[in-house]
């Protein structure tokens, strides 16, 4: 889940691009990060070598002390294997030190490949899987660099490639031949091509800033960049014909302005979002619409917020278009797919566009011949480019990890689907504006100062629990996922008529509950709900517009029917943000363990 960024050419700032590459792609991964770049021996009779520096922690305003270079790879770490070290953090080099590589995904054979190396004499320094892999190229450079004049970096490469197994995208350098090799089965890698000068990246905003000639490396592809651009198709190295594509995306480096933090920020910029979403997406979700009338089986798959979306969308269909749609985790549609057919349509639910657990049941839905039309945030991603026909969600750059104004963006979009399926469109603009205008209202101070008096009653509590019924099942869920990964308080959401089930041996004297409770069927159950938990001792905290006896704290939103869910869920994401601040969390942009793409398995 890592961001990867390098560098060769002629500017012999490599260090100095490298790392503000790096702050582009932190969202990535940000446990520890490194740099490698080519040093210049001034002395002929020893070689050119690889100068390493490498730090425990997020990036904030660091600086390198590298020498000036004209290659060199950089990376930003979310630990798989091996605890979060200096050690383990990348790049990580062969014995000779002249090959850095840098790594996203898991060598899942690493383990037989290190036996072996080992074996044969290589000496490793961490505990990564991804150390293997300079070893390897090392030695198949030892036994095969003579004999191939001049490809032996690029044959090596290419045959340590093919000897690992899992979803992997590698960068190597060699300051002996002054070349990046790089290949990739699952996690993304792009390369930006300038004059006698190539970038590559994990994303397409590391690389605008410098260059919008774009080449999207596909899996099972190798590129080797130094004087120029060699593609190639593995296993076997067949050459390939680049396609090189001139991109009029604009360079947009997010900034905090006047706000703290970014997830302040980004929960601020909804009202803006769901607008747009009702005044422009007339045509998208017609045509959207139209695949879902047209398709034997319509499958919505999101992971973690997006997932939330996803059963909010089949709740939605069912009740307004009286459609049955069928949601899945993408990590858990590998066990579900079996009902796919040249028919079915496949709506993949993505910010990023990158999640493996996304991107990975796409590509076997392909396979099967299925469409797949998908809600996607990132222009170009490998989702957005996987996909038959795609909405883009128009959130803008959200660098909180806390996913906020995508999923309201993602909930809008579905939203004014559903309603275009039974030709109300009209009806669900006008209520997604009147959603917006609510936000507004609760974004500013004079109901803020409640939701942060809220949390600060709430600081020490160590267990939450919300409760919703229907189309707000989803919103709880939502929500509970909001205070978990930015408070660290443990939160959990619950269906409300599960309660009696077992759940409700939770409840203590003064334990938190959060009820929502749009004004629709499911009002009277729910509040009965609250009244079972208020019995045992609850602390109940009404999220909706119609205010009941049982209520100890209350939450006011609009009543704007189904639409009624993005006024409860912003509060929810204030809730967390100040919940998280009144516990001494110091930079709830980024939480810990997270990253905001998910390319792992
Ligand atoms: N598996 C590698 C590690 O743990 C790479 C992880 C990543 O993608 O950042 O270092």
């Amino acid at each position: 889940m890592c961001g990867i960024f390098g560098y060769v050419g002629k500017k012999t700032n490599a260090a100095g691009m490298i790392l503000e590459g790096l702050r582009l792609l932190e969202y990535r991964g940000y446990d520890s990060w490194g740099i490698a770049t080519k040093v210049k021996s001034q002395n002929a009779k020893v070689k050119s070598f690889l100068a390493v520096e490498k730090h425990v922690g997020k990036i904030g305003d660091a600086k390198v002390d590298l020498p000036q270079s004209a290659l060199g790879i950089g990376h930003t770490r979310w630990a798989t294997h091996g605890g979060v070290t200096q050690e383990n953090s990348h790049p990580h080099l062969d014995c000779t030190k002249n090959i850095a590589v840098v790594h996203n995904g898991i060598i899942e054979n690493y383990q037989e490949l290190k036996e072996v190396l080992l074996k044969k004499g290589h000496s490793f320094l961490s505990e990564t899987d991804t150390e293997v892999f300079p070893h390897l190229i090392e030695e198949y450079l030892a036994s095969k660099g003579e004999t191939l004049q001049g490809k032996g970096f690029t044959e090596a490469f290419r045959l340590a490639f093919n000897q690992i197994k899992g979803l992997n995208a590698i960068v190597a350098i060699n300051a002996d031949t002054n070349e990046i090799a790089a290949a990739k089965t699952g996690s993304p890698l792009i390369i930006g091509v300038s004059e006698n000068e190539f970038y590559v990246a994990s994303d397409a905003i590391g690389i605008l800033k410098h260059t919008n000639k774009i080449v999207f490396l596909e899996d099972n592809q190798m590129v080797m960049l130094g004087k120029k651009l060699r593609l190639t198709k593995l296993p076997e190295g067949e050459e390939l014909e680049p396609a090189v594509n001139t991109l009029d995306w604009k360079f947009e480096d997010a900034i905090k302005g006047r706000f703290e933090h970014f997830l302040l920020k980004e929960i601020h910029e909804q009202p803006q979002v769901i607008s747009n979403i009702a005044l422009n997406y007339s045509d998208q979700t017609k045509k959207l619409a139209k695949l879902i009338k047209e398709s034997y089986g319509t499958f919505l798959l999101g992971c973690g917020t997006a997932s939330y979306a996803g059963l909010f969308g089949t709740y939605l269909f069912s009740s307004i278009a009286k459609r049955h749609v069928n949601f899945s985790i993408g990590s858990e549609f590998n066990y579900l797919e079996n009902y796919l057919t040249p028919k079915s349509l496949v709506i993949p639910i993505s910010q990023s566009g990158e999640t493996i657990d996304i991107v990975e049941p796409v590509n076997r839905a392909k396979q099967k011949g299925s469409k797949v039309a998908s809600l996607v945030n990132v222009l170009g991603s490998t989702l957005y480019r996987q996909s038959d026909f795609k909405v883009l969600l128009g959130a803008g750059s959200e660098k909180a990890v806390i996913g906020t104004k995508s999923f309201t963006a993602m909930i809008s979009v579905l939203f004014l689907t559903a309603y275009t399926l039974v030709k109300k469109q009209k009806e669900a603009k006008n209520l997604l504006l009147s959603a917006a205008k609510n936000v507004e209202e609760i974004l500013k101070e004079d109901y803020t100062k409640n939701i942060k008096k809220l949390a600060l009653e709430f600081k020490n509590k160590e267990h939450i629990y919300i409760l919703g019924r229907g189309l707000s099942y989803a919103t709880a869920l939502e929500a509970t996922l909001k205070i978990k990964e930015t408070t660290y308080v443990h939160a959990e959401g619950f269906a409300g008529g599960e309660l009696k089930h077992g759940v409700i041996a939770l409840i203590e004297k003064g334990t938190p509950v959060f009820i929502i409770a749009p004004n629709d069927e499911t009002f009277d159950d729910i509040i009965s709900n609250a009244q079972e938990v208020k019995a045992r001792g609850g602390f109940i905290i009404g999220i909706g517009p119609r205010k009941s006896d049982v209520f100890d704290r209350f939450l006011q939103t609009r009543d704007i029917t189904e639409a009624t869910i993005i006024p409860q869920v912003v509060i929810s994401q204030l809730f967390a943000y100040y919940l998280a601040l009144s516990r001494g969390i110091k930079d709830p942009d980024k939480p810990r363990n997270l990253a905001k793409s998910v390319t792992v398995k």
